[in-house]
């Protein structure tokens, strides 16, 4: 789901916050960013929302190539994350059952969903008889809470805390370690960032180790190793099996020989299209026609993204 490259970024010439650092994160996984402060974690976090983009090497989440990515796209793709910020949290003038009912309101769901969005919400974070109170009214943890709630709105694909437990006693911060572990349990991957190393006493969750801007050590526990070499066992047999990629519906329009270009370089859906590079047209040695063709659609795709 996410891959770091041989990641390098420098904020100033002389200011390297990460250097050559590598991993993956798989779909699904519960895993932390460690190491103390300065060490680059919140730039590992800037760079996955494109907050940054990096000095060398590259970033994937899912197909997206994340620094490539059209500015235009950007909400739509930070749609796909969910963030809770180390000070960012709830807006004060609002209650807290609004907080979350706002971040509703903007992504257009219908009343009656957004009425059960943000019941099912407050119930996870355990914040249901809270629910009329203002940000000031509420104990920091609750407020941490709340601020999970509002980030799980969009349903995100990951949801990323940075230091979630700081400035919290250690009874809440086992709370809000709980209530990250229920979200990553329904489905969704999760990185919690912290430079608190009690959060991974006796844990046999993926730690990963940032020191001085490199990847010190990356752990994965033998279970969840064993169980995802299964997984990913079957996933590669399925993709061999199916001799031929499938390209999705949305270039059905195309003509045949663009269609087999697209198969040829794996371009299958419209987000793998937009991030492709010149360099990647140029391999592609399209004609003048296949050209026109695929400039129009990108261009029709981008108008329709902007309006959405
Ligand atoms: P952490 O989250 O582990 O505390 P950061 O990723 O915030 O570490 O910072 C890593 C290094 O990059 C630090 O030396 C920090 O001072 C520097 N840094 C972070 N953001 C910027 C910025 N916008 N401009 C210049 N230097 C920065």
């Amino acid at each position: 789901m996410i891959l770091f490259d041989t990641v390098t970024k420098k904020y100033k010439e002389d200011i390297t916050a990460l250097s050559d650092v590598t991993f993956k994160i798989d779909p699904g996984e519960f895993c932390f960013i460690i190491g103390p402060s300065g060490a680059g974690k919140s730039t590992i976090m800037k760079l996955l929302i494109r907050e940054e983009v990096p000095t060398s090497g590259s970033i994937f989440f899912n197909e997206i190539e994340v620094p490539k990515l059209n500015r235009r796209l950007l909400p739509a793709y930070r749609q796909k994350l969910g963030v809770v910020f180390q000070d960012i949290k709830l807006l004060s003038t609002k209650t807290l059952e609004e907080n979350i009912s706002f971040a509703l309101e903007i992504l257009d769901k219908s009343n009656k969903e957004i009425k059960d969005t943000t019941d099912y919400l407050l119930d996870l974070v355990g914040l249901r008889e809270r629910r009329m109170l203002f940000p000031n009214e509420l104990s920091g943890g609750e407020q941490q809470r709340g601020a999970i709630a509002r980030a799980l709105a969009n349903k995100p694909d990951l949801f990323i805390a940075d230091e979630p437990t700081g400035n919290l006693d250690s009874q809440n911060a086992i709370q809000i370690l709980d209530i990250l572990k229920r979200i990553n349990k329904s489905g969704t991957t999760v990185m919690v960032i912290s430079h608190d190393l009690n959060l991974i006493n006796n844990t046999s969750d993926r730690t990963i180790n940032i020191k001085d801007g490199k990847l010190n050590s990356d752990t994965a526990p033998k279970e969840v190793v064993k169980n995802k070499e299964k997984d990913s066992t079957k996933e590669e047999v399925k993709v061999e099996d199916k001799k031929e990629i499938e390209i999705s519906k949305e270039f059905d329009d195309f003509s045949k020989t663009l269609k087999e270009k697209l198969k040829k370089y794996a371009i299958k859906s419209p987000e793998v299209l937009i991030n492709i590079t010149t360099q990647d047209l140029k391999e592609m040695k399209l004609s003048k026609k296949e050209n026109k063709e695929l400039a129009t659609y990108v261009k029709k795709y981008l108008s329709q993204k902007k309006d959405e």
